[in-house]
């Protein structure tokens, strides 16, 4: 069995060497000693100021939204993991969704100024895949119309543009650390802000408000991270480049023994971008390639291997979100047809090269 991904674990021994030092000191969470250290260590690494981590990345997309106060309507994408769109209902916010890239499935800049109305407070696009959004356009409308920019960068770990972390853009910046993500701390998720001061509401708030013993400034929530994924976190971060360079070699043969095959294309990769490869899209057009999107998706899990169709169907397609206006078909057709051709092929650290080449085989055959 193949899966689309597997999770990269730290070595076990370190594991429980660390965890014998959290059992002599019984401080579990509460912003304990390791929580501490991986902040620190995790700003240094992604080349971020201030960061704060969370039990999950769902969590931090609530929280995010909150602590900056985002009310009235906000402009998302369909075109990604449910958890995106949930955030803002859970903050009883109405989502406006908005079509996408062909180039890239992240939030077309061009179809957003149409969207914004007088109860629109704020833009919340995802760096899908990891590819970058083209935060110069956004940001500018952004300003134009003093909307706040929260991106969902849950696929986005240590993506960089020219050098330089996406990381900054916007607001805030939400990561998610499940399993399934390229860096793991069983789960776990984390905000990243610009100045101090939001990174002490963003902390009151993930601790139910608590400002000291007695004192509560708001109505916070529970969406700390524990001292194991901590733990877990310090462990993986020292493994990260190592294994960003196995799943490189993995992209770069799909992308080899693939690019030829007619009727299927690829996200388009850019110079300036330190990817960190982790997913592998290919979107299949039934009528050059012969067969459909689920063709392969159920050829290849006869065969034991099971990719996925990230992301199918558009989030504005669940029954949540379906009556919305902006959910309509017609108003979203490059993410319709994204949809419907997406298939992510398996890539983690450790798929073996022999396995990718049999995928491939079977796709080309
Ligand atoms: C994984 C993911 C999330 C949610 O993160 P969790 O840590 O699983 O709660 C949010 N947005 C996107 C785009 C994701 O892929």
């Amino acid at each position: 069995m193949i899966y689309v991904t597997q999770p990269t674990l730290p070595n076990f021994d370190d594991f429980t060497e660390k965890l014998k030092e959290l059992w002599e000191s019984k401080h579990l969470t509460n912003n304990g000693k390791f929580h501490q250290e991986l902040e620190q260590k995790l700003a240094e690494f992604l080349g971020v100021e201030y960061i704060s981590l969370f039990s999950n990345g769902t969590l931090a997309l609530i929280v995010g939204l909150q602590a900056l106060r985002i009310t009235g309507e906000v402009i998302t994408t369909p075109y990604s993991f449910v958890a995106t769109t949930h955030s803002l209902h859970w903050n009883g916010i109405k989502p406006v969704f908005c079509d996408i890239c062909q180039e890239d499935g992240n939030l077309n800049p061009d179809k957003i100024e149409a969207l914004i109305t007088p109860q629109t407070t704020a833009i919340l696009p995802v760096h899908v895949y990891g590819n970058p959004c083209d935060n110069e356009k956004i940001q500018k409308i952004a300003d134009t119309y003093g909307l706040k920019i929260i991106y969902d960068a849950a696929h986005a770990f240590a993506v960089e543009k020219n050098n330089r972390t996406i990381l900054n853009w916007g607001d805030l910046s939400i990561l998610s650390f499940h399993a399934t993500k390229t860096f793991n701390t069983f789960e776990g998720g984390a905000i990243i802000c610009k100045d101090a001061t939001t990174k002490q509401r963003i902390d009151y708030l993930k601790n139910f408000g608590f400002a000291g013993e007695e004192t509560v400034v708001a109505p916070g929530i529970n969406a700390k991270m524990n001292e194991v994924s901590a733990i877990t976190g310090l462990l993986q971060l020292p493994l990260y480049e190592k294994n960003r360079l196995k799943r490189q070699k993995i992209v770069n043969l799909y992308k080899a023994k693939l690019k030829n095959t007619k009727g299927i294309r690829f996200i388009k990769s850019n110079e300036n971008i330190k990817e960190n490869y982790s997913y592998f899209p290919i979107f299949i057009d039934k009528n050059k390639f012969g067969k459909s999107r689920n063709d392969v998706y159920d050829l290849l899990k006869q065969n034991n291997i099971f990719a996925r169709k990230y992301f199918y169907p558009l989030i504005s397609q669940f029954p949540a979100y379906r009556g919305l206006k902006s959910a309509k078909k017609e108003n979203l057709p490059v993410a319709t047809k994204m949809a419907d051709e997406v298939l992510c092929l398996p890539l983690y650290a450790d798929l073996e090269l022999e396995n990718a080449e049999k995928i491939i085989r079977m796709i080309n055959e």
